[in-house]
C-alpha cells in the first residue's frame, strides 16, 4: 500500500463512488483523503431524546423506530418519501427526495435505529432531511470510538451514498489500513526536539487521531500538534525569506547624521514622544547596516507618523540621496506637501509635489530636476511610480497608508535605482498582533503606541434618529464656540447615484437646521474633480465653512485641527477600521472632540459589537482585534486562506499563544542553524514552497 493508491481500492468505495470523490470532493488518492479532515465530531455516546432537540440545533443523533412510511409522486420519475422516527418521547419525519428506492427497501419497522442530522421544522412538523440512519444494533465501535468525524458533502454525494456516514466508514478503513501499515507513510517533519519541546504528538499519531480520535483528549492533542505544524511552516517560511533577504540584499549605508537632520531636530516645536524617538532609533539602525530596511510603521491616527517619515527622509538627504513619499490619494499628498513646506522652511531643502494634475510643462521641468538630483524631497501620488519618473538618486520611499498600494505598485519602486531604496510602510490601520505576526512574518515592524501629550481621547456616543433634535443643536452649540464639525455618509457602492442622492439629502437637512448666511456648508464627495474637492477641502481648512458633509472620500489623513465633532451617518454600515479611521479625523487639536455614531434603530448583533467597541475604547489594537473577532468565520476562513496564509486548522483569532510559540521556534532554530544545513527535511519544505511566498521581495 502507499498513500498515492487509488481511494477506489479501498474497502468500501469502488469505481462509482471514487469517481464522485473525486469529482466532489479532490479525492482521488488515500493522501487526498487523509487530507481532507472532518470540520466537527459528534459524540455518539450523547444520543438525544427527540423532545429535548431544538430547532437550532446544528446536528442530532437520535434513536428510534420507524412506522408509517409513505412515498409522494412529484414528478414524473420523482418522488418523496417520508417515514416516522418514534423514540418514545417524540416523532420525528425523515424525509428523501433521491435514492428514494434505495431507502425504501432497507428500511424496515421494528428494528431500532441511530439516526443523526440537522433538525428543522417545517409546517409544524419536526423533519430531518437526508439523515444518516442505520441500525443501531450495527453501532458496535461507538464505545470504542464515540466521536465520530463529520466532513463536508455535498448533494451529490449523498445520493451516491456519501453522506456523513458513509464518508465516516470510508475513513476508518483508511485509518484501520494505516495503522497495519509501514509508520513511514505518514513520516514526522518537524525536528525531534522541538517536538520534545512542545509535547507535541508524533505527526503520524496526530493524522491518524484527527480522523478517529479515542477520546476528546487525544483529538486535542492532535490537532494541536497539526495547528502548529502549519504555523510552523509558516513562520519558516516567512523568516528563512527574511533571513535570505537581510543577508543578501544589498542596501545603502546611511550612517551620518548630517545638518538637515540636526537642524531639523532642533526646531521642531515639540518634545517628540518616547515612541516617536524609539521608532527613529530603530529605523536608523537599520538604515545603516548597508542591508536594505523594509519596515512597518503602525501607529493610531495622530501618533504623529507623518513627522518620523520626515526626518528619515532627512536622514537620507543627509547621506547624499532622494527621497519620497506616497499618499493614496491627491489630497493627502498636498497636505503633506504643504506640511512638510512649512516644517522645513529656511532649512534649504528643496521638496516637490508631483501630482497627476500637474500641467505637462511644469511635470517636465520637474522631472529634469528629479534626474539631474536638484529635489530633495518628493511627494507624489500613484503618479510617483510611473515607469518614465527617473530619480537621480532614489534612497528611501515612504509609503504612507500602505493598504492603499499593491504589491505589485511596490515592487516597481524596486526597480527605480541599482541599489534598492529603503521602504518605510505607514500605516494607520492596525493589524492585530497575532496577523501582522503571521501576515508580516518577513517584516519588520515598529509600533507608535503613544499619543503626544495634552490630546485628550475623542468621547463617542450612539444616537439614535429621534435624538437628531438633540446631536443637531450639539452641533450648534460646538460651531457657536468656533469649532468644525464633519457629517460623513457611507458610499453606496452598487450606486453612485443612491450615494450622491443621500449625501443630497444630507445636506438639505443640515442647511435647514443650519440656515445659511450664518452657518457655510461644504460637500465633498468622489465624483468631484481633484480641484473642486481641493477647493471644498482648502476652504474647511480656513474655517470659510463649518459643516463638511461628505462621503468616506476624507476617511484618511484629512488634517483640520480646530474641528471637534465627526458625526458618522448609517454608522452601522461602516466597518470598524474605518470607523476609528474616520473618527481619527478630530481630536487633533488640544480641545475635547466627540464622535457620534447614529444608527437605525434595530442593529444585527455584529452591528452593536461594533458600536460597542466604537464607544468603550479609542486603542487601535483593541479595535483592530475586535474587528478580526466580530467578522463572520467565512470571512476569517477566507483572509486565512487567501494564498499568503494557508491555514486550514489554526486559527488568527484564537490561536495567538500558539502563534507566538512556533514564531519563537522557528527564530530560535534559525539563529541557531541559518542555513539549515542540520534540518535537511526543512530546507525541502523552504525549496517545495518558494514559489508559494507572494511577495517575497517587497513588503
Ligand atoms: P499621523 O500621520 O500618525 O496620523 P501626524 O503625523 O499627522 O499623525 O500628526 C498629527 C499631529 O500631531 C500633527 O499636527 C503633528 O504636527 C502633531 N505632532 C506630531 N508629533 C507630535 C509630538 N511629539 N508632540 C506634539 N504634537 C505632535
Ligand atoms: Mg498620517
Amino acid at each position: 500500500m502507499t498513500l498515492y493508491d487509488d481511494i477506489a481500492y479501498l474497502k468500501g468505495v469502488g469505481p462509482a463512488r471514487a469517481k464522485v470523490l473525486a469529482s466532489e470532493a479532490g479525492i482521488h488518492t488515500y493522501a487526498d483523503m487523509l487530507d481532507y479532515l472532518p470540520f466537527r465530531y459528534v459524540d455518539r455516546s450523547v444520543i438525544s431524546t427527540i423532545a429535548s432537540v431544538k430547532e437550532d440545533d446544528n446536528f442530532v443523533v437520535v434513536r428510534g423506530r420507524l412506522s408509517n412510511m409513505q412515498t409522494v409522486a412529484t414528478g414524473p420519475h420523482r418522488e418523496r418519501l417520508t417515514v416516522d422516527l418514534f423514540d418514545g418521547t417524540g416523532y420525528f419525519q425523515l424525509v428523501w427526495f433521491a435514492g428514494t428506492k434505495w431507502v425504501r427497501e432497507r428500511l424496515k419497522p421494528n428494528v431500532e435505529y441511530l439516526v443523526m442530522g440537522k433538525p428543522a421544522v417545517y409546517n409544524n412538523i419536526w423533519q430531518m432531511t437526508h439523515p444518516d440512519i442505520e441500525p443501531f444494533s450495527s453501532v458496535d465501535d461507538g464505545a470504542r470510538h464515540p466521536l465520530m468525524p463529520v466532513y463536508h458533502t455535498t448533494d451529490k454525494m449523498k445520493q451516491h451514498g456519501l453522506g456523513t456516514r458513509a464518508l465516516a466508514r470510508i475513513s476508518e478503513s483508511l485509518i484501520q489500513a494505516l495503522q497495519h501499515s509501514d509508520p513511514q507513510l505518514i513520516p514526522e517533519n518537524l525536528p525531534d526536539d522541538i517536538l520534545r519541546h512542545f509535547h507535541l504528538l508524533p505527526r503520524r499519531e496526530a493524522m491518524l487521531a484527527i480522523h478517529y480520535p479515542d477520546s476528546r483528549q487525544q483529538l486535542d492533542q492532535a490537532r494541536l500538534r497539526l495547528k502548529f505544524e502549519e504555523l510552523f511552516f509558516l513562520q519558516l517560511d516567512y523568516q528563512y525569506a527574511h533571513q535570505q533577504r537581510s543577508s543578501h540584499s544589498q542596501g545603502r549605508v546611511f550612517a551620518h547624521v548630517g545638518d538637515h537632520f540636526n537642524n531639523f531636530y532642533r526646531q521642531i516645536p515639540f518634545p517628540l514622544t518616547g515612541a516617536q524617538k524609539r521608532v527613529i532609533r530603530e529605523i536608523r539602525e537599520d538604515m545603516r547596516t548597508g542591508r536594505q530596511m523594509n519596515r512597518l510603521v503602525q501607529g493610531d491616527v495622530g501618533s504623529g507618523k507623518t513627522l518620523v517619515a520626515l526626518m528619515c527622509m532627512l536622514l537620507a538627504v543627509d547621506n547624499g540621496s532622494q527621497a519620497c513619499l506616497m499618499a493614496p490619494t491627491e489630497i493627502l499628498a498636498t497636505q503633506h506637501y504643504l506640511t512638510f513646506q512649512r516644517m522645513l522652511d529656511g532649512l534649504g531643502v528643496n521638496v516637490q509635489l508631483l501630482t497627476g494634475s500637474l500641467r505637462p510643462a511644469a511635470k517636465k521641468k520637474l522631472k529634469q530636476q528629479l534626474a539631474d538630483g536638484e529635489i530633495d524631497l518628493l511627494i507624489g501620488t500613484h503618479a510617483l511610480i510611473e515607469d518614465n519618473v527617473a530619480f537621480r538618486d532614489l534612497g528611501l520611499v515612504v509609503i504612507d497608508e500602505q493598504h492603499r498600494f499593491g504589491v505589485e505598485q511596490r515592487s516597481k519602486l524596486w526597480q527605480k535605482s541599482a541599489v534598492p531604496p529603503h521602504i518605510l510602510v505607514m500605516t494607520a490601520t492596525p493589524i492585530p498582533r497575532t496577523l501582522a505576526m503571521t501576515l508580516y512574518g518577513d517584516l519588520d515592524c515598529s509600533v507608535i503606541d503613544e499619543l503626544p501629550p495634552g490630546r485628550h481621547p475623542v468621547r463617542t456616543y450612539h444616537r439614535l434618529e429621534r435624538n437628531r433634535p438633540l446631536v443637531f443643536s450639539f452641533l450648534k452649540q460646538q460651531i457657536d464656540a468656533g469649532r468644525q464639525v464633519y457629517i460623513v455618509y457611507p458610499l453606496i457602492e452598487e450606486s453612485e447615484k443612491m450615494d450622491l442622492k443621500n449625501l443630497q439629502d444630507g445636506l438639505e437637512m443640515v442647511q435647514s437646521y443650519f440656515p445659511r448666511p450664518q452657518y457655510q456648508t461644504s460637500m465633498v464627495h468622489g465624483r468631484l474633480t481633484a480641484e473642486e474637492k481641493a477647493f471644498e477641502m482648502d476652504r474647511f481648512k480656513r474655517g470659510l465653512t463649518h459643516i463638511m458633509v461628505a462621503t468616506t472620500v476624507i476617511e484618511v489623513g484629512v488634517d483640520v485641527p480646530n474641528a471637534s465633532v465627526m458625526v458618522i451617518e448609517n454608522a452601522e454600515r461602516f466597518g470598524l477600521s474605518q470607523l476609528h479611521q474616520l473618527r481619527g479625523r478630530v481630536g487633533r487639536g488640544a480641545d475635547q472632540a466627540y464622535c457620534i455614531l447614529m444608527t437605525k434603530d434595530d442593529l444585527s448583533y455584529t452591528s452593536q459589537e461594533r458600536i460597542r467597541t466604537m464607544c468603550s475604547t479609542t486603542d487601535g489594537f483593541q479595535i483592530a482585534e475586535a474587528d478580526l473577532r466580530l467578522r463572520g468565520p467565512g470571512d476569517i476562513q477566507g483572509l486565512q486562506q487567501s494564498g499568503a496564509l494557508d491555514l486550514r486548522l489554526a486559527s488568527i483569532v484564537d490561536d495567538e499563544p500558539l502563534v507566538s510559540a512556533t514564531r519563537n521556534a522557528v527564530r530560535d532554530l534559525l539563529a541557531a542553524d541559518p542555513a539549515l544545513a542540520a534540518h535537511p527535511l526543512l530546507m525541502q519544505h523552504i525549496q517545495n514552497s518558494k514559489n508559494k511566498i507572494l511577495w517575497g521581495k517587497i513588503s
